[in-house]
């Protein structure tokens, strides 16, 4: 539930959230605001805390500052660097001194100071770039400190903004978004009232409040406006570093450097190749101690290959899914294949390709079940061909089969699609025609019988002829006697007969007359 700006501000009251200065800190404050002060008070206020005066002179003497010759006294650095220099050095060491050794958990001081480091670091870094007369030591204050209301805000309401943090984790929106829509108010705002707590500058107010929206920031003081753009920039540099999300913040950074500061790439890189560095040094000026990052090109290259490797693994998941898919669909096509081929070979004659017996039975069942159905009868030719035993005994056995297969061809050319030519065994061969009476059964058994008898059986240099005789029978599904073997007995039966009528001949079925009428004609 968010709050209202006041609820926030109470809240960070009542929980004591507001970091408190050192009292050297303060008073630096309060006389660095005043125009009489002489570099000597503020001097003489910086010696009284030994342990701070060691620091600074420590700092002043680093190479973070390079100056030629070695600054040896509180009086000599205030006169060298300037009071404002001083000011924000010893806040600086205040609040790294203060908040560094705290732990508390849920927050993670470390990193915070850390990235606040880095972040004073990269503002000083584009200030040395840019022709400016901006401070560079304030321009590192205000950027250690610009996001001090995360600090506040994570003290005065612990649950609430590890909730943010953790939103921020996995959102695409910014920290400062979701503290204000989580919240009531987000860190520039908190940070800003408590610089005006501290009583700090405007100078250091002004940028802290405007430093995720440099563009909202309407004071017209030229100066300010740069810093406020420097902590902005500054920010998105530490946000490479530190917020998990280099590669956006790169370019963002990019894009923004070029266009408020004129930036240019060589430059920029520059930053990057070095601003990691710069930080680790700084923390040891200022005695801290960090983890420290890769430098920014190797984040983005890690970033980039992170990325390339996701998307990589991605399509090649993708692809191989495809290609296992294609290969199962192909597996299961051969399969198919095989079964189909498998269940028509097991149908079919080996000699002559056509229907083996068994496949005729069933046909023979489905047929004249149909027929029961439809109403309309079915035929059957019962084929045997003449004197073959002959073929085998003149020419050879594969003489013998190579007429068996020719014939089978020949015939074949003769039927219909839905007619089924089968071998019924040996020499012997079986046609049904489906919806086919008698009459017209003749005339295909006929057509076979000429077809047959006219050809000739060219087996590569040897010619045969070869004739065969034909037995017809029809199946009337009206009839309640008919049946299946019946019907068989009876096209067998005709074949018989025109065996014994002289061969080369198509005989149909008749059935004999019974017994007594044959005495009766007799
Ligand atoms: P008919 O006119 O009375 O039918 O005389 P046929 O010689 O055709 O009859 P028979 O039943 O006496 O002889 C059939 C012969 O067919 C006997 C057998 O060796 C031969 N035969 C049966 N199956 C095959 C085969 O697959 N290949 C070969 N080459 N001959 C076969
Ligand atoms: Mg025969
Ligand atoms: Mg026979």
């Amino acid at each position: 539930m968010a709050m209202t700006r006041e609820q926030i501000i109470q809240g960070v009251m009542d929980a004591g959230a507001l970091p408190t200065l050192s009292s050297v800190a303060s008073k630096l404050i309060e006389i660095t605001g005043r125009e009489e002060t002489t570099i000597y008070q503020i001097s003489s206020l910086v010696a009284q805390d030994v342990s701070l005066s060691a620091k600074l002179l420590k700092v002043v003497n680093s190479a973070f500052y390079s100056f030629p010759n070695e600054v040896r006294t509180i009086q000599q650095a205030v006169a060298i660097l300037g009071t404002n220099a001083v000011r924000s050095l010893v806040l600086s060491f205040s609040f790294l001194d203060a908040e560094h050794a705290r732990r508390q958990t849920g927050f993670d001081y470390q990193r915070f100071w850390e990235q606040s480091l880095a972040t004073a670091v990269a503002a000083r870094m584009l200030v040395e770039e840019v022709e400016t007369d901006v401070d560079p030591e304030e321009v590192f204050t205000v950027c250690l400190l610009e996001n001090i209301g995360v600090l506040i805000l994570a003290k005065a309401f612990p649950e609430q903004y590890d909730a943010v943090l953790r939103k921020c984790e996995t959102d695409a929106e910014e920290l400062f978004v979701l503290e204000e829509r989580e919240l009531g108010a987000d860190h520039s705002f908190v940070g800003c009232h408590a610089a005006r707590h501290w009583q700090f500058p405007e100078t250091l107010v002004q940028p802290i409040l405007y430093h995720h929206d440099p563009s909202s920031y309407q004071g017209g003081n030229r100066e300010m406006e740069k810093v406020v753009v420097v902590a902005y920039l500054a920010g998105l540099v530490a946000n490479i570093l530190y917020s998990g999300h280099p590669l956006e913040y790169a370019d963002r950074f990019r894009r923004e450097a070029k266009k408020r500061l004129g930036l240019k790439s060589g430059v920029v890189d520059q930053v990057f190749e070095n601003v990691n560095r710069e930080v680790s040094r700084a923390a040891d000026y200022f005695g801290l101690k960090i983890a420290g990052t890769p430098s920014v090109p190797e984040i983005l290259q890690r970033a980039n290959i992170e990325l390339a490797t996701l998307n990589m693994s991605y399509e090649q998941v993708n692809r191989e899914l495809v290609e296992a898919k294609l290969e199962l669909e192909r597996l299961n096509a051969e399969l198919e294949e095989k079964n189909r081929y498998l269940e028509q070979i097991a149908n079919l004659d080996g000699l002559t390709g056509i229907f083996n017996h068994r496949y005729f039975q069933e046909s023979l069942n489905r047929e004249m079940n149909r027929a029961v159905r439809t109403g309309r009868g079915l035929s059957l030719i019962m084929i045997d061909l003449d004197k073959f035993k002959n073929i085998n005994d003149f020419y050879g056995h594969q003489a013998g089969d190579f007429v068996l297969k020719e014939a089978c061809r020949i015939w074949g050319e003769q039927l219909r699609d839905y007619d089924l030519l089968a071998r019924y065994g040996g020499e012997e061969f079986i046609v049904i025609l489906p919806e086919t009476d008698v009459d017209e059964a003749l005339v295909v058994a006929e057509k076979l019988r000429q077809t047959t008898a006219g050809h000739e059986f060219d087996n590569g240099g040897e010619r045969y002829s070869v004739t065969a005789s034909f037995g017809v029978a029809a199946y009337d599904p009206v009839d309640v006697n008919a049946g299946r073997n019946l019907l068989i007995e009876q096209a067998d039966t005709a074949l018989y007969a025109a065996k014994e009528g002289g061969r080369n001949r198509v005989e149909r079925y008749v059935a004999k007359k019974a017994g007594w009428l044959k005495r009766l004609k007799g």
